[in-house]
């Protein structure tokens, strides 16, 4: 009988693998390439995986993913993907409180398939603006009001048509040319989106115009953005229908003025933005926001310890944001030497929180859709994105081109070039706290640029078809299910050397290029 034959039938598995438990008892610091999770039994498809996930203790979404609160990553647009996508942004805070509660209320009113800030002229405008305007962004179909603004009265569009051959007439004026308003369809306030298609298309006009009762303009869909337009059934929404958004603030006794503004704006969320949360700072506006909007939902952190953890949920946050030095613009650890490897990071302040049912974000070092597995199959509830969202055509900038790439900024908001901006949307970042007596300023952070990686529209979908086939190989139809499997040890992980680390990778080619996902 030969003796590597094992007797007793099927029933015996050897032991294999580390629990989460095991992997992070060593006290070394590990992140999320350090390890990698071993595949479990699959009796489901990858399509019915759900990803609902907490993201406070009030507020759920239906996909883990929340953009940061970086000037170079969230402004309104960037929310309204992410949020129609089932995820949610957090709007920085490096601008006046003025700007970022407007940038909430944009999200706040936003209505899927109704254009917001449309060209608007006034009818003295000339035939050639108009043409300048096709040139520059390829159309026509211009609302006319009174003021040249939305929110004036409407007094008719000019389209394509009614300026065709009329290079020579270029200093005409609008009034002359326009389709005038007793000859324009126009739809009230509060028209769906159905109701609109059916008459954009019994219409055959381009553009409808949706107007108040005093025939003021209050927005505008295109036949073209209706027939592009999808639907988005995991959107993370309010109770009043309006997507959810949250905004960054700090902790100095003028972000209190901040705070009401976000709040008048309808913010959902605050994120308490430090880098060390764990302050008596924090306690206090905790406790402040606790007192007065008892209904907000309060982000505290960043922490990466129980004992900072502790403090803040104590306090009375509802969720906290883990990570230090963990961003990919991050140079806290190089200058500070403080700050924890972001797996270990994760682990021990999620262990610690669920025990008072408080969710985890982990905030930084995501680089992959695989890295967005592992942050939750380690405890975290969603995972807070800066570089993965940068260079996406929603993230806040303007493309260039460098090398005959086509590049936009991303920067640390601890990095001098963010703490010194002036792009006239104001400062106000006090992230990496400098006080007043400081003659040197010390970054945190530093400034770069990431490839276009087009729309979020796109990229979410992908990272969240990517998180459903993870957990499928995993074994775990939903991710309490994973966190469950990791927290009673059947969830089994493997620590990596860095050969195996190579392995894993992209490696012995001569060249790699290709798209990694297609719509
Ligand atoms: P990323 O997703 O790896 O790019 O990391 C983004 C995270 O880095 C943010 O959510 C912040 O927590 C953190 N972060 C942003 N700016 C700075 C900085 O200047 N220094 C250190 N960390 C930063």
């Amino acid at each position: 009988m030969a003796d590597f034959l094992i007797t007793g039938g099927t029933g015996y598995v050897p032991e294999d693998g580390l629990t989460g438990a095991q992997m992070f008892s060593s006290g070394e610091g590990m992140t999320y390439n350090d390890f990698i999770i071993l595949p479990g039994f699959i009796d489901f498809t990858a399509d019915s995986v759900d990803l609902t996930s907490a993201l406070t203790k009030k507020i759920k979404l239906k996909a883990p993913l929340v953009s940061s609160p970086m000037d170079t990553v969230t402004e309104s647009d960037m929310a309204i993907a992410m949020a129609l996508c089932g995820g949610i942004g957090i709007i920085h805070h490096n601008c006046t409180a003025e700007y970022q509660a407007t940038e909430v209320l944009k999200v706040k009113r936003y209505r899927h398939g109704f254009i917001r800030d449309p060209v608007v002229l006034t009818p003295s405008h000339k035939v050639r603006d108009v043409i300048e305007i096709k040139k520059k962004h390829g159309f026509c179909g211009i609302p006319v009001t009174d003021t040249g603004r939305m929110g004036g009265k409407l007094l008719g569009i000019v389209t394509s048509r009614d300026i065709d051959f009329m290079e020579k007439s270029a200093t005409l004026s609008l009034e002359e040319v326009m389709t005038p308003a007793e000859e324009l369809i126009t739809a009230p306030n509060g028209i769906t989106l159905q109701e609109a298609y059916t008459i954009l298309e019994k219409s055959k006009k381009g553009k409808l115009p949706i107007v108040n009762e005093r025939f003021e303009l209050v927005s505008l869909i295109a036949r073209t953005d209706l027939k592009k337009s999808r639907n988005y059934p995991s959107a993370s929404m309010d109770e009043g229908k309006q997507l959810l958004v949250g905004a960054a603030i700090g902790t100095r006794e003028e972000d209190k003025h901040r705070l009401e503004l976000l709040v008048n704006a309808g913010v959902d969320v605050v994120v308490l933005d430090s880098s060390q949360g764990n302050s008596t700072f924090q306690i206090l506006m905790i406790k402040y926001i606790k007192d007065k909007y008892a209904d907000l939902q309060v982000i505290g952190g960043n922490v990466v310890t129980a004992a900072q953890a502790k403090n803040l949920i104590d306090a009375g946050v509802d969720a906290l944001r883990v990570g230090m030095g963990s961003g990919s613009i991050c140079i806290t650890q190089e200058v500070m030497a403080v700050g924890r490897s972001q797996a270990t990071a994760v682990y021990k302040v999620a262990e610690y929180a669920r025990r008072f049912g408080i969710p985890v974000i982990a905030d930084g070092g995501i680089s992959f859709a695989g890295h967005i597995i592992k942050a939750l199959s380690l405890g975290a509830s969603t995972v807070m994105m800066g570089s993965m969202l940068a260079g996406t055509s929603e993230s806040p900038g303007e493309y260039f081109f460098a090398d005959g790439v086509r590049l936009k900024k991303y920067r640390g908001m601890g990095s001098l070039e963010a703490m010194e901006k002036r792009d006239g949307k104001g400062s106000a970042s006090d992230r990496y706290f400098h006080s007043e007596t400081d003659t040197v300023k010390v970054a945190q952070g530093v400034s770069g640029a990431i490839q276009d990686k087009g729309s979020c529209l796109r990229f979410l979908p992908y990272l969240q078809t990517g998180l459903r086939h993870g957990c499928q190989d995993i074994g775990a139809q939903n991710l309490s299910q994973l966190r469950a499997m990791m927290y009673c040890g059947e969830l089994k992980f493997e620590k990596r050397t860095a050969a195996a680390q190579y392995e894993g990778g992209v490696h012995g080619l001569y060249s790699v290029g290709g798209r990694i996902f297609q719509f």
